[in-house]
């Protein structure tokens, strides 16, 4: 039982991930996506919502199901666009998540995953518990070998022809380790 338990720890403890808000925690739809990624990916790809900022679990719950109903109804995709999202409550919310192919960037959703900051951050900074957790859950991809070691980091805007994620967001990441 005592090997048990402490397997079980090193289990949730390992690779410093952060804490990441479940589909069924945040109450999202049932994915109708039926594309896979082959990981380890080679791209982080950092973008925001531009819509609203939250700064609670509840709050950003509810904009998370925003998102996915805009995507699914609007768009007509299969599910949310971007891989993980993050809030300012510091919390990290599933996406399609680490094994299903995204729609967030063109031409490179087969080889990265999306990392979007809930909130418009054009003209003003995410806070710092949002800015750690996106920066964990990088660190926590490459350990549970997700993601490459040598991995590339990007704004949206580097990608395609958008001001996503914002030149506030943009200045901070191009500051991150990977950033080319
Ligand atoms: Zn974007």
């Amino acid at each position: 039982m005592k090997v048990a338990f402490v397997v079980f720890t090193l289990f949730l403890c390992s690779e410093g991930c952060p804490r990441i808000i479940s589909r069924s925690e945040w109450g999202g739809q049932r994915s109708k996506c039926t594309s896979y990624l082959k990981p380890p990916m080679t791209y982080a790809v950092i973008h925001h919502t531009e819509g609203n900022r939250c700064f609670s679990t509840s709050t950003c719950s509810a904009q998370m199901r925003n998102v996915q109903s805009y995507h699914m109804k609007n768009r007509k995709w299969c599910d949310i666009g971007y891989s993980f999202l993050v809030g300012e409550d510091g919390n990290v919310y599933e996406g399609r998540g680490w094994k299903t192919l995204g729609a967030h960037t063109l031409n490179y959703n087969s080889v990265g995953y999306g990392i979007c900051f809930l909130g418009n951050f054009t003209g003003v900074a995410p806070g710092t518990k949002a800015l750690n957790a996106a920066q964990q859950l990088i660190k926590c991809a490459v350990s549970k070998g997700m993601l490459k070691s040598n991995y590339i980091l990007k704004g949206h805007r580097q990608l395609g022809s958008t001001k996503c994620p914002g030149n506030t967001l943009y200045n901070i990441i191009k500051k991150w380790p990977h950033w080319q």
